[in-house]
């Protein structure tokens, strides 16, 4: 596996792997790699030639005072662990390679971007789009994978290529969880032992909610007192939002009817934990 630092480098690795009539694949990551990751990488290699992986911790997509300096950053065993799965190209570009000294270009996905993360983070979800269209750029994948986990980012980034009209199948998929059933996350390692052990009310808070639905619950509200409850049973836990959702306009429904996204997020400490659930009614 080579990793790969300069932009130019990769979009040449890219053009000659297309020319050769391979299918690249592409997990775009913060790195700290783990089994999440890993299961991304696994699935995209499984329906493409050539697999690449782009570590990069994109500074816009980080508001004043969020984790920018704090968040996990490991090369070499983000490196190690992609050669144990075969990955090709490991992209690990420099903040310069990707944001040209006084960049002032983006893109930005209306209304579904300040909704949900986007309320507590703004200019967040522009970030995002704004990094994954330049690394599709660059990387030029016919397959990119992202995860449900995010899956505000995944509805947001998968109406970003239908808007743009780009020509990549994008996969949303599964949450991969811990024993516990909390949703595995670079920041993870940032929780205290304390704070692990409280997090694992999120998981249980989404059962709970999925419970009171399963026995004849249709009140939006209702679920989302439920949800509260058990995650405000946590001291070391503050919720920061419990929301039901439609999945195309991420707006809260009235009553529970067919797919309808169930999203988290809460503070553990310093830690910002996000996680979900669809639910089918
Ligand atoms: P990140 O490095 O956190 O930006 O995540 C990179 C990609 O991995 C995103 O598409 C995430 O949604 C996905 N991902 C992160 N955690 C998980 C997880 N526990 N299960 C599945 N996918 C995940």
């Amino acid at each position: 596996m080579e990793i790969v630092r300069r932009a130019h480098s990769m979009r040449e690795i890219s053009r000659q792997a297309r020319a050769a009539g391979k299918r690249i694949g592409f997990v775009p990551t913060m790195g700290a790699l783990h089994e999440g990751h890993l299961s991304l990488i696994r699935r995209v290699k499984a329906v493409s030639d050539v697999v690449v992986v782009s570590v990069f911790v994109n500074p816009t997509q980080f508001g004043p005072g969020e984790d920018f300096d704090r968040y996990p950053r490991d090369l070499a065993r983000d490196a190690d662990k992609c050669i144990g799965e075969g990955v090709n190209w490991l992209f690990a570009p420099e903040p310069e390679e990707i944001y040209p000294p006084g960049a002032c270009t983006f893109v930005e996905v209306a209304e579904l971007s300040a909704r949900l993360e986007g309320a507590s983070r703004p200019g967040h979800f522009r970030g995002v789009t704004t990094v994954v269209l330049k690394l599709l750029e660059t990387v030029r994948p016919q397959t990119v994978a992202f995860g449900q986990k995010d899956a505000q980012q995944a509805i947001i980034v998968q109406r970003m290529v239908r808007d743009l009209v780009l020509d990549v199948e994008v996969l949303v998929l599964p949450i991969v969880r811990d024993k516990d059933k909390l949703a595995l996350s670079s920041r993870n390692v940032n929780l205290s032992r304390e704070e692990r052990l409280a997090a694992s009310a999120v998981p249980r808070a989404l059962a709970a909610a999925e419970e009171v639905i399963a026995s004849g619950e249709r009140d939006p509200e209702a679920v989302a007192q439920r949800v509260r409850g058990v995650l405000e049973a946590e001291p070391l836990l503050r919720v920061d939002y419990v929301a039901l959702v439609d999945t195309a306009r991420l707006q809260p429904v009235p009553t529970l009817d067919g797919e309808v996204l169930l999203a988290v997020a809460v503070w553990a400490g310093r830690t910002r934990l996000i996680d979900n659930t669809v639910v089918r009614v």
